[in-house]
């Protein structure tokens, strides 16, 4: 686990909204514009900030247990309410069957789970979607990967849509029209009616930032066959926030 702190939701449906977060280490893929850790057992310790409002952290070794997680989670949202707790990395579903632990501890009595997640590992996605509230799942586009993930997204879209599911689509200059048209494809037959988050790339890596003439015409190519399309940047970036 890399950390755990309170912060505000920067990007997507619930933006602005007062979430726990925690973050795993590891994902499977390798995104061009990825400003996070890859490996797994990279972080000997994870960093927990103190209280709610702190911004002070304080090292704890990992491995950290479920139990010991969610007596953490609980002591922060009895001192301040929290929309949801957002699992989130890397990617949060290489550590599915622990999500659905550290859940089961919280009991009844908690803030809804928010899985932030790219949306490429469908059968992770099954062994812990009984204890998941909310989904952000991001549509990956070839030009941004080391192999095309269309299937695998496919099948994660069609699970879920069971759940309170919007998507989001993080777009550049590199974005071509073809591979965005085929992730509208998959949203208009799985989910026409959910929100779609257009993502600006914040530039990484030589990744280029879109023009404004792009982004208008993807969104209103976007907005041609689903019902709610939205252009919304990272906005804690811009706050400065974690
Ligand atoms: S899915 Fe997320 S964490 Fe994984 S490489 Fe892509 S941007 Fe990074």
């Amino acid at each position: 686990m890399i950390e755990i702190f309170s912060s505000i939701q920067g990007e997507g449906k619930y933006v602005g909204c007062r979430q726990l977060f925690v973050r795993f280490e590891g994902c499977n893929l390798r995104c061009a514009y990825c400003d996070t850790e890859h490996q797994i057992n990279a972080h000997a310790s994870c960093r927990i900030e103190t209280g709610a409002n702190t911004e002070q952290y304080r090292e704890v070794e990992n491995p950290i247990f479920p139990e010991n997680l969610a007596i953490i989670l609980q002591d922060f949202e009895k001192e301040t309410k929290h929309q949801a707790i957002s699992f989130t990395g890397g990617e949060p579903l290489l550590h599915a069957s622990f999500i659905q632990n550290v859940v089961s501890l919280l009991g009844k009595n908690r803030p809804k789970i928010f899985l932030e997640t790219n949306g490429t590992l469908p059968e992770a996605l099954k062994k812990c979607i009984g204890c998941v509230d909310i989904i952000s799942m991001d549509i990956k586009f070839p030009s941004m990967l080391e192999k095309p993930m269309w299937k695998s997204q496919e099948e994660f879209l069609s699970l879920a849509r069971t759940k309170d599911l919007y998507t989001k689509m993080v777009v550049s200059e590199e974005t071509t029209e073809e591979e965005f048209r085929k992730g509208l494809t998959l949203l208009s037959r799985h989910a026409s009616n959910r929100l779609l988050c257009i993502q600006p790339v914040t530039p990484f890596h030589g990744i280029r930032a879109i023009s404004t003439a792009k982004l208008l015409h993807f969104q209103a190519l976007a907005a041609s066959l689903l019902e709610d399309v939205r252009v919304i940047p990272q906005t804690h970036r811009m706050l400065q926030l974690a």
